[in-house]
C-alpha cells in the first residue's frame, strides 16, 4: 500500500477541551479541578479562579447536567455551519461549571429550564486536511 493510500481522514476534536476515542464516536469534555478548594473549571486555567491556587489537576467532566438557560439564535456567528435558527443552551454540570453549546434533538417548545441534558457528539464540518471535525452538543437525556 502506498503512503497516499494509507492516509485516511479521521475524526478530530473541535477543541482541546474535548477528548475522543473509538474513532471519534465517543468523547468527554475535559476540565480542571482545584486540589486546594475543589472547584471545577471547564478548560484549564493556569490558576484557580476562586482561590488562586496553582495546584490544579486535569479531570474528565460529567456528560450530563441540567439545562440552566437557553436562547434561540436567529443571527448566527460568522462561520456557523449548522441550521438557523438554532438553540443555544447552557447546561450546569453536577461539579459546577456550566457549558454552553447547541441543543439538538429537541423542539424549541419542549425546552424547559431544569430539564436533564446529556452530551452528544456530531460531525460539524471538515478541516483543511479533510478530517471530520467533531463538535459537542447537548440533547435531552434519553433515559
Ligand atoms: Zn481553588
Amino acid at each position: 500500500m502506498s503512503e497516499a493510500e494509507q492516509k485516511s481522514t479521521q475524526r478530530v476534536p473541535v477543541s482541546k477541551r474535548l477528548k475522543l476515542w473509538d474513532d471519534g464516536t465517543q468523547g468527554v469534555l475535559l476540565g480542571t479541578v482545584c486540589k486546594s478548594c475543589g472547584v471545577h473549571f471547564f478548560g484549564s486555567p493556569r490558576f484557580c479562579l476562586k482561590c488562586t491556587s496553582g495546584d490544579l489537576q486535569p479531570v474528565e467532566l460529567s456528560k450530563e447536567g441540567i439545562l440552566y438557560t437557553f436562547t434561540i439564535v436567529r443571527v448566527p456567528p460568522p462561520g456557523w455551519q449548522g441550521s438557523v435558527p438554532y438553540i443555544l443552551g447552557a447546561v450546569k454540570l453536577p461539579e459546577g461549571p456550566s457549558i454552553t453549546s447547541e441543543v439538538v434533538d429537541c423542539p424549541e417548545e419542549a425546552l424547559k429550564v431544569g430539564m436533564p441534558m446529556e452530551l452528544t457528539l456530531r460531525v460539524g464540518g471538515k478541516d483543511k486536511e479533510e478530517n471530520e471535525v467533531v463538535v459537542y452538543k447537548w440533547r435531552p437525556r434519553s433515559s
